[in-house]
């Protein structure tokens, strides 16, 4: 092929042909509302990428490496029968370099609220200027997910409440030791 333009191939999944899709996030702690666009996700890509971002500016409760290890443990339970690959890796770059450095064609991130619309939004436009070839994509979780959050998790846990039904019983309890 005379012309190869590198923003083509990536659209196409770089030279294996394989969609591959990054979802970045703090994960801070992973709730089931994460999950729910993790499944999704894999119907979309032929390999997601769960990126655990650095994020010190948020003051995560737990380091990079337990948020890593909490999605990992996520990931061995999903069976997303559909042949996508997940895997989890951390990252402390730039989001948008990130995903080029991982091969990726698709950026995955959820929404829950009119409220996540105007910080997603910013986001997904100055993303589209540093690369526009790389794509944000939006995904919504179940009606019974939709509404969990990190923050209220954490904050729940921190008040004694019941958070098992929105996280996995492992979360539940890596939470549940860290507040202690
Ligand atoms: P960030 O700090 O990058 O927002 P989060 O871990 O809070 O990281 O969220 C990662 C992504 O997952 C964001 O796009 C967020 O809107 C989305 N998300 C989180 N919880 C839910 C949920 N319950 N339903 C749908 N999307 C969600």
């Amino acid at each position: 092929m005379p012309i190869a333009l590198s923003g083509d191939k990536q659209k196409r999944g770089g030279m294996s042909g394989k969609r591959i899709g990054v979802y970045p996030g703090t994960f801070d702690p992973i709730t089931n509302g994460h999950v729910d666009i993790i499944e999704r996700g894999t119907k979309l890509v032929d390999h997601l990428v769960v990126g655990v971002a650095v994020n010190a500016g948020k003051n995560p409760m737990f380091t990079l490496e337990d948020r890593a290890a909490m999605v990992a443990h996520e990931l061995e339970a999903l069976s997303s029968g559909n042949g996508c690959t997940v895997e989890v890796r951390p990252f402390e770059t730039l989001l948008m370099k990130f995903a080029e450095d991982v091969g990726a064609s698709l950026i995955l991130r959820g929404l829950r609220a009119v409220s996540d619309f105007d910080y997603e939004f910013q986001m997904a436009g100055m993303n589209a200027r540093l690369n526009d070839v790389i794509e944000t994509v939006f995904l919504m979780a179940s009606e019974t997910n939709q509404f969990i959050s990190s923050s209220f998790v954490k904050e729940i846990g921190r008040y004694g409440g019941d958070i098992s039904s929105f996280v996995s019983p492992n979360v539940h309890d890596r939470v549940t030791a860290a507040l202690k």
